[in-house]
């Protein structure tokens, strides 16, 4: 309860524009999410595309508006604030967002320059410190001397520089707060690791909140303490991150653990493939537990009635029927 950015029971759903005379549905892309992210912490968010960790992402630092449950941030109930309220108490510049795609995440008419200083212009940062900022987040990306890259353009620049310009304007204001959306799988392996580098180095630097979000469990390894597996909106399994890897306890959380590639060349062969099937269409979910269709040890309750969420070991939380004492 005491963490920097707290999310309780949270559901954000997406509306499919009713037929006429039909009833609207709902894309349950969040559902029933709770969680704590302290200053200095790293979350990595795991699941397959369409798991809703995006959309837990930009609930939080509400780019979305959940449509039940609650958001606090340092300790500040935000989760229904308009924007003119989220701006008046600081929220958007303590929190930010790194996104996936370098190449449509950048204005390619905006030189370096302005895509770092319009953020410091909206606070209404002076000019001085402005520049002063601007020279400071390229040297913190590792984009030196900071004057070669200033008159650019984002088309003159390589995905990984740009994604370093991405990431120095989101820290461009000082957050306490940054939600990272696969920031690295939409460029070259050769240079992930390089990126990931540079975001762990600036968290830790500025001890901020960090939410690591990515469908890519190998990527976490570098920086994460804690970690969230999603699958279908909800929880699957949240633990430390080492404890988690080790000796994961969600029938889905292993499948997919064991399908990180080994190292060891030797080892291929026992690698397993994430469980089989589909993930869910998230308008009509599977009846109780949603992995339920998937499970190799799926039970009759488990198709009848959604599990709990229930500590299996201390620190580590799983929402399955394997670990309900009954
Ligand atoms: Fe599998 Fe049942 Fe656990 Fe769901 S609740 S993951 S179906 S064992």
């Amino acid at each position: 309860k005491d963490s920097l950015v707290v999310a309780h029971r949270l559901r954000t759903y997406y509306t499919i524009k009713p037929g006429l005379f039909a009833k609207p549905r709902y894309v349950k892309a969040v559902d029933d999410i709770s969680l704590g992210i302290d200053r200095g912490i790293t979350l990595a968010v795991i699941g397959e595309s369409g798991s809703g960790k995006t959309t837990l992402g930009r609930t939080l630092i509400r780019l979305l508006e959940p449509i039940s449950g609650e958001i606090y941030f340092d300790g500040v109930n935000i989760t229904h604030m308009k924007e003119e309220e989220l701006k008046k108490i600081g929220f958007r510049r303590r929190v930010s967002m790194v996104f996936q795609d370098p190449y449509s995440s950048l204005n390619p008419f905006h030189s370096i320059h302005f895509i770092l200083e319009e953020p410091l212009m909206i606070q209404g940062v002076a000019r001085d410190e402005r520049e002063e900022r601007i020279y400071k987040a390229l040297e913190e990306v590792k984009l030196t001397p900071p004057e070669d890259f200033i008159n650019k353009y984002p088309h003159m620049l390589s995905g990984g520089q740009r994604q370093r310009v991405a990431i120095a304007r989101a820290i461009i204001t000082n957050p306490d707060f940054i939600v990272a959306d696969e920031p690295v799988s939409m460029l070259d392996a050769s240079i992930r690791v390089e990126i990931l580098t540079i975001l762990k180095d600036i968290q830790q630097r500025h001890k901020m909140a960090f939410m690591y979000i990515t469908h890519d469990i190998s990527t976490a390894k570098y920086f994460s303490d804690y970690i969230l597996i999603m699958y279908a909106g909800q929880f699957a399994e949240y633990g430390p991150f080492r404890d988690v890897i080790k000796n994961p306890l969600h029938p889905y959380a292993q499948s997919l653990i064991e399908a990180i590639p080994d190292p060891d060349p030797s080892n291929r062969l026992r690698e397993r493939k994430v469980a089989p099937g589909e993930p869910p269409n998230l308008v009509n979910p599977p009846s109780g537990c949603r992995f339920h269709p998937r499970c190799p040890y799926a039970m009759d309750i488990c198709k009848r009635q959604e599990p709990p969420v229930v500590e299996a070991r201390p620190g580590v939380f799983v929402k399955c029927w394997l670990y309900v004492k009954r």
